[in-house]
This record gives C-alpha cells, sequence and structure tokens, in this order.
C-alpha cells in the first residue's frame, strides 16, 4: 500500500522433528505477533508423521515452505543426527534459491541446531544468521564454548569418563554426558567441533532458557568473548524462553475427556517426547511400576524398537489401537486391572493440553527440553527417565540445580525395575518428600510466566532480535 512500509521479513529454518518444529512454530508466531515481523517457515519435515502434518496444515500466521527432502535415499539404520544432517544439507541448494527469490530479501535466516552450515548462506545473500537453539544454556555452553576447550581435557572426558569443565558453568559429569561424547570415537567430536565453529559464526544465539532459570550458565555465555577464552567468537545470546505451545483449550479428545472426569492433581502422564521408545522388558517393568504405585496415570506407550530404549523419530504419531498393543507388550491383564485408574494412548498424545490439565500433578518424562519446560510453565513436578541426546544433562539440571523432579536409576546399564519407578512415582505425586519438588516448580512457573510476558526478560531479549532484523535490514536496503 503507498506510504505503508513494509514489515522486516525473517525466514527460519527448522530440522526434522517435533521437538524442533514446536518450539520454531511457536518462535516465528511470537516474532510475527508481538514483534510486528513477517515470518516464513522452511521446513525440512519427514513427511512420515501424522503429528507433523496436522500442525503444519494448521492455520498460520506465518508462511510455511516444506523444502524437499531426501529419506528415502538414505540408509534408515544410520545414527538419527548423521540421517538428519544429510537431509539438511540435501534441503540448502533449495532453501538458497527459494531465498535468493524473495524481494526485498528477508533480514535474518534463524536456523537450528543442524542448520548452522546455512549461516553461511545467510551471510552470502547479505541477511543476518541467527540460530535458534531449542534447549537450555548449559547444554548451549558445551557447544558455544567447544572450541576453547583444550583436547587433552576433552579427551580425559571421553576416555577416562573425567567431568567436562566447563568455564564458569556447572562441569558436566560423565555420566549425565551428552551422546556425542559417549561414543567414544574421536571423529564424532571432531565433527562436533566444526558444529561448534559454525555456531560461532552466528549474529546471534537465542536459547530456550530464560534470565532467572540459568543465570550464572547466562553470565559465563556473555562473558565468553572477554574471559579470554580466545577461541570463542563473541555471539550476543538471548535468552528468550520458555518458548512452549499452549494447549488448545477446545480440543476434543478421549484422553482430554477421561482427564476431566479425575479430580485435581491426582494424575501422572508417562510419555517420552516424539521419539523416545522402550525396549520390551522395559516396557514390562513400566507397567508393573505404575500399577504398584497405586496412582492414576496416562501413558503414551511405543512399540519397542530392538534391545535398548531409545529414539525412533520418524514413527511419531503413526497410529495403532490400543488391544494390539494390550496384546502384544503389556503384562497380561493390565488394562483390566487398571482400568479404572490409568489410560494407555499409543504412539502420541496432545502433550501441552494434558499438561495443562487441572488434574495432572507429575510427568514421567525423557528430559526432551520442550517436554521439560511444559511441565515447568504447567508447574507439573517430573521424574526424570533419560533416554539420548542431551537428555542425562537436562536431567541433572532438572533433578540438582532447579529441584523440580526426581531421577529414575536403573540398575548399572540395564532396565529401571518396577520398585524404582512405584518408589519415585509415589515421591512425585504423593510423598512428602516431593513436597518441596511440587512447591518448586510452581515458583519456576510463575518466574517462567513472567519471563515471556510484555516486560519480561525473555520477552524483552526477543524484542532485540527482532530490533536488530529490522535495524540491519533498514541500513542494507537504504532506509537509513
Ligand atoms: N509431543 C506431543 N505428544 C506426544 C509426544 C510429544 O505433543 O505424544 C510433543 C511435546 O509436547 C514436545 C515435543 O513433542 O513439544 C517433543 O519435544 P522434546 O524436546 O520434549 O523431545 P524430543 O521429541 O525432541 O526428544
Amino acid at each position: 500500500m503507498p506510504g505503508q512500509e513494509s514489515k522486516t521479513h525473517v525466514a527460519l529454518l527448522v530440522s526434522p522433528g517435533m521437538g524442533h518444529l514446536i518450539p520454531f512454530l511457536e518462535l516465528a508466531n511470537r516474532l510475527v505477533l508481538h514483534h510486528n515481523l513477517q515470518a516464513t517457515l522452511f521446513v525440512v519435515g519427514t513427511g512420515s508423521s501424522s503429528a507433523e502434518s496436522t500442525l503444519l496444515q494448521k492455520p498460520s500466521l506465518v508462511n510455511i515452505v516444506s523444502l524437499p527432502h531426501s529419506l528415502s535415499s538414505l540408509d534408515p539404520n544410520a545414527p538419527i543426527c548423521d540421517i538428519i544432517i544429510s537431509m539438511m544439507t540435501a534441503s540448502f541448494p533449495f532453501l538458497r534459491s527459494s531465498i535468493a527469490a524473495v524481494n526485498p530479501r528477508p533480514a535474518a535466516l534463524i536456523v537450528d541446531l543442524f542448520g548452522t552450515p546455512a549461516l553461511s548462506i545467510a551471510h552470502e545473500l547479505g541477511m543476518l544468521g541467527l540460530v535458534f537453539m531449542t534447549t537450555n544454556a548449559w547444554y548451549l555452553s558445551v557447544s558455544y564454548l567447544y572450541p576453547s576447550f583444550e583436547k587433552s581435557m576433552v579427551d580425559a572426558h571421553v576416555y577416562n569418563h573425567d567431568p567436562l569443565v566447563i568455564p564458569g558453568c556447572t562441569p558436566v559429569r560423565f555420566e549425565d554426558t551428552i551422546e556425542v561424547f559417549e561414543l567414544n570415537q574421536e571423529e564424532v567430536y571432531v565433527g562436533f567441533g566444526r558444529y561448534a565453529r559454525e555456531l560461532g559464526t552466528a549474529d546471534g544465539i537465542l536459547s530456550n532458557t530464560w534470565q532467572d532459570l540459568e543465570p550464572t550458565t547466562l553470565k559465563a555465555l556473555s562473558e565468553a568473548g572477554t574471559l579470554g577464552y580466545g577461541k570463542v567468537n563473541e555471539v550476543p545470546i538471548y535468552p528468550i524462553g520458555p518458548l512452549t505451545r499452549n494447549g488448545e483449550p477446545t480440543l476434543e479428545s478421549e484422553v482430554l475427556k477421561w482427564l476431566d472426569r479425575q479430580p485435581d492433581e491426582s494424575v501422572i502422564y508417562v510419555s517420552f517426547g516424539s521419539g523416545g521408545t522402550l525396549c520390551e522388558e522395559q516396557i514390562t517393568e513400566l507397567a508393573w511400576g505404575l500399577e504398584l504405585s497405586q496412582q492414576r496415570f496416562v501413558w503414551v506407550i511405543r512399540p519397542p524398537e530392538g534391545t535398548e530404549s531409545t529414539g525412533a523419530f520418524f514413527t511419531a504419531g503413526r497410529g495403532s489401537s490400543r488391544d494390539y498393543w494390550a496384546s502384544k507388550y503389556l503384562p497380561e491383564g493390565f488394562i483390566k486391572r487398571t482400568k479404572e485408574v490409568g489410560l494407555v494412548i499409543p504412539m502420541w498424545g496432545p502433550q501441552a493440553e494434558i499438561l495443562s490439565h487441572r488434574s495432572v500433578r507429575g510427568f514421567v518424562t525423557h528430559c526432551g527440553w520442550n517436554s521439560s519446560l511444559e511441565s515447568i510453565v504447567n508447574g507439573v513436578a517430573m521424574v526424570t527417565w533419560p533416554l539420548y541426546a542431551e537428555q542425562k544433562m537436562n536431567a541433572a539440571l532438572l533433578t540438582e540445580e532447579m529441584g523440580v523432579a526426581v531421577r529414575l536409576r536403573a540398575e548399572g546399564q540395564g532396565v529401571v525395575e518396577r520398585k524404582e519407578i512405584e518408589k519415585k512415582v509415589r515421591m512425585i505425586m504423593e510423598g512428602k518428600e516431593g513436597e518441596g519438588i511440587r512447591e518448586r516448580v510452581k515458583e519456576l512457573k510463575i518466574s517462567g510466566g513472567k519471563a515471556v510476558t510484555k516486560g519480561g526478560s525473555s520477552y524483552n531479549s526477543l524484542a532485540r532480535v527482532a530490533s536488530e532484523c529490522d535495524i540491519f535490514r533498514r541500513r542494507r536496503d537504504g532506509g537509513y
């Protein structure tokens, strides 16, 4: 319209997986709704999950573009990170030509941790390159400060299992370390180093945390450039969380109707994120643990994959019937014996709605960072059951630093036994011991709510990101 200035446009690139897609959509929505930007989200989706399709088909204020991917030509047995990186790499030519065709060009490209090679595309095309880490600041500190770590220290962590010492932050015990360091292979963490150096080329890093949640780590990150770590580029860090999806109040579903019939704060929700799977023996132990705990429960259950509890991302949201489950994997008579108190949902549940339901008090979680935040923003205490990626770090943070969870322990490297599950579930749901945890999570709920409300620390931080994009675009396009 004549006389009306066009909005500053930002592009976002998100890698496969609901754990990335959900917070990226949320970020794009907030940039549009609260900060008056225009947003295009480039999605490298898997197309294999109904939950993903449902989310992407919802009416949105954000322009959504699916980039072609090459899932069919990839080795399905390759490590999940390698599959995602290959899919992302294959999408870059399409990303480049799509952005180059947009006039006026977006001011910035915001990528996730698997999209850091695309920062150079942003810079080549005359845009800001930003990273949105959908994780907490502690995990970010491992990646961002990694170029400053002495090789001998990393070797001692990987091979001798010494703690990883991060300047200014809590050290990472080997038992809590990320998958990259557990693999015991130098080429793997050399690859991690490449990603960490790419992170250092960003014009800003957004993290799904907030100032009052991780003050010490955020301070260390903000001082990284000046404390003389030398090898770390100084990149502005923007804590913008907790950025989570709100439950839809009008959503109709069997589980929500079931929850409506339960007393306040009487139900424990059990779910392992978009891709977590348990082995068959572990499913049996969990079923017994829940039954023995005598608590009301909702359990999102998936078929076992192999002999270990792990992740199987690209099938999330595929349906199968409860009877099939009961006959195949659950202890005999489990559904019948627990039918008054429990509900088993195959594959996928409306998690944001479940966690915000008044009847839910506890959450047995794999500690994906989105799930952890969704629990905190709803004041729901957690039982931590980390499976892969950086989830053990998250579990340590939630239990030891934040005090909003208790941790399940497996016997040695094996399964978590039914007695342990019963004990920790009871602790969170009814025990005196859990009282402090339940109070603490309610305090953090308030703190997180304040951070993202207008005038709060995270709201202001995202406003600064929007303003940087605006200023950059005006300078670049000759506005002033
Ligand atoms: N989720 C859901 N229903 C499910 C399982 C997961 O809505 O049955 C959502 C959950 O609310 C969260 C995301 O999927 O937003 C999972 O992200 P998270 O970081 O917790 O774990 P990941 O799946 O990446 O391991």
